[in-house]
């Protein structure tokens, strides 16, 4: 399908319809964030004011990054990221390890009830069968008699 790239406004084709930016800019945010990695790496604890400075980076995409992962908060930075469940201090994605933790056991728990679920319904249809079987034995039964 056709799109409109959200950064330079440039339509480009996406087949997977995966992605709201052209490949051009998406090289370029790219090669933006590993330059800033290698920053991060080289001068921790440096503030997103500087990063700005820099880099010419906006608060919403090192959020974005952070939320996806692709990038992490240093211990000693001036930017905060919280957790979204609970809201304590993350270095990196959307939920706290505590919470991640919490909501991986309740998609557990609901995968397991639906698999509990499905097994419910394969025992009740597996004797609804053996009382079919027992049916058409006992009529053939009869009929042989
Ligand atoms: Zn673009
Ligand atoms: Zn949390």
């Amino acid at each position: 399908m056709v799109k409109v790239c959200s950064k330079c406004n440039n339509m480009f084709e996406d087949y997977l319809d995966k992605y709201n930016m052209c490949p051009n800019c998406r090289d370029d945010e790219e090669s933006l964030l590993r330059r800033i990695k290698d920053y991060l790496w080289d001068n921790p604890g440096t503030t997103e004011k500087k990063l700005k400075e820099l880099f010419d980076v906006s608060h919403n995409q090192l959020m974005e990054w952070l939320r996806e992962e692709r990038l992490e908060i240093t211990p000693d930075s001036d930017i905060v990221l919280r957790c979204e469940r609970c809201g304590s201090m993350i270095f990196t994605g959307k939920y706290c390890e505590d919470c991640s933790n919490k909501i991986k056991t309740t998609v557990n728990e609901i995968n397991n009830s639906m698999n509990k679920d499905k097994e419910d319904k394969k025992l009740r249809v597996m004797s609804i069968n053996r009382a079919k079987l027992k049916e058409s034995k006992m009529r053939f039964i009869k009929n042989d008699n």
